[in-house]
């Protein structure tokens, strides 16, 4: 047995009802202390946790997921407690229990399928605007989502010219490429293709955050939710892989993509690539250098 922090425990004991029994670490996650915790109740519960949490972030993740579900798209676990008590930061969700290899294996559409149009389904239920109400976290980073009139100027605004500051205060990036990112920036109204409404997006969709429950259906957790160009959480997909073509054939015959995608898909993979050099350094500064050279 793990136990939480004492004072963790506490808080969550407060929020929910009833004392942690018993927490086994669960593993997977880039920021946070994961458990799945079994209350006094017999409930089985999911709590992520951290010292350092900054102020709000769990409720703005909490926010998030309530947002998304919304849409009545795409499942996301139901939150159960957000505590934000300094040193005792947590968010509990309903467990999802994982699925095993047979359980993808049911009639119908497979999971791949189902993950595309819901996906699509999400983005189609719109957000009221080009940012959103708060602002949020992606990782472990600050964002601002103030709204802006059209995509190009969030985009440039609130994600491209923050991201390059932050990355060049931390060393990550040069003087040159921060300057062909701000050329570039300027160029967004040009570069984003034909004007879409506002997406409803998950903001942060690499493959570790979208699971399958027990049914083989899928599940989308730990989101940096806004407005925005839905090509942007496609682009995120593609960054780093492990979604099948299925998923994205699925998207596109529910919710076609505008002519050009293919060529917006490096540019909208900038953002995290940016969020990437910050996070962790001058590896991923040579992708930033590629990609604005192709668009420069
Ligand atoms: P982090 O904030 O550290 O990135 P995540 O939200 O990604 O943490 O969660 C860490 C791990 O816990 C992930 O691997 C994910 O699969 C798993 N996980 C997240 N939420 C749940 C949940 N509600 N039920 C079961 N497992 C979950």
């Amino acid at each position: 047995m793990s136990p939480l922090p004492p004072a963790v425990s506490a808080a969550v004991a407060a929020a929910l009802g009833a004392a942690p029994a018993d927490a086994v670490p669960v593993g997977g996650g880039s920021i946070n202390h994961a458990a799945r915790v079994t209350l006094a109740d017999g409930r089985t519960v999911f709590v992520k946790h951290h010292p350092g949490a900054p102020p709000g972030a769990f409720a703005a993740e909490a926010h998030g997921l309530a947002w998304l579900a919304a849409a009545g798209a795409l499942r996301t676990p139901e939150v159960l407690g957000v505590g934000e008590e300094p040193g005792a930061r947590f968010l509990a969700l309903e467990w999802i229990a994982p699925a095993t290899p047979v359980d993808r294996r049911g009639a119908g559409a497979t999971p791949a399928e189902r993950f595309g149009r819901g996906l699509a389904a999400l983005h189609r239920y719109g957000a009221p605007s080009f940012g959103l109400d708060r602002d949020n976290t992606i990782g472990p980073l600050p964002q601002s989502n103030t709204p802006c009139d059209t995509w190009a100027a969030f985009l440039a605004e609130r994600r491209l010219l923050p991201l390059t500051r932050m990355a060049v205060d931390g060393g990550g990036l040069g003087p040159a490429t921060a300057r062909a990112i701000e050329a570039l920036a300027g160029r967004l109204p040009d570069l984003c293709g034909p004007p879409e409404p506002p997406a409803r997006l998950h903001g942060d969709l690499w493959s570790g955050n979208a699971i399958l429950d027990a049914d083989g259906g899928p599940v989308i957790l730990d989101p940096a939710v806004h407005g925005g160009h839905r090509e942007v959480d496609l682009a995120m997909m593609r960054l780093f892989g492990g979604f099948p073509p299925a998923t994205f054939a699925a998207y596109a015959e529910d919710h076609p993509l505008a002519p050009g995608h293919e060529d917006r898909v490096e540019l909208f993979q900038l953002h995290p690539l940016l969020v990437h050099v910050v996070l962790f350094g001058g590896g991923y500064a040579a992708s930033v250098e590629r990609v604005v050279r192709r668009y420069a």
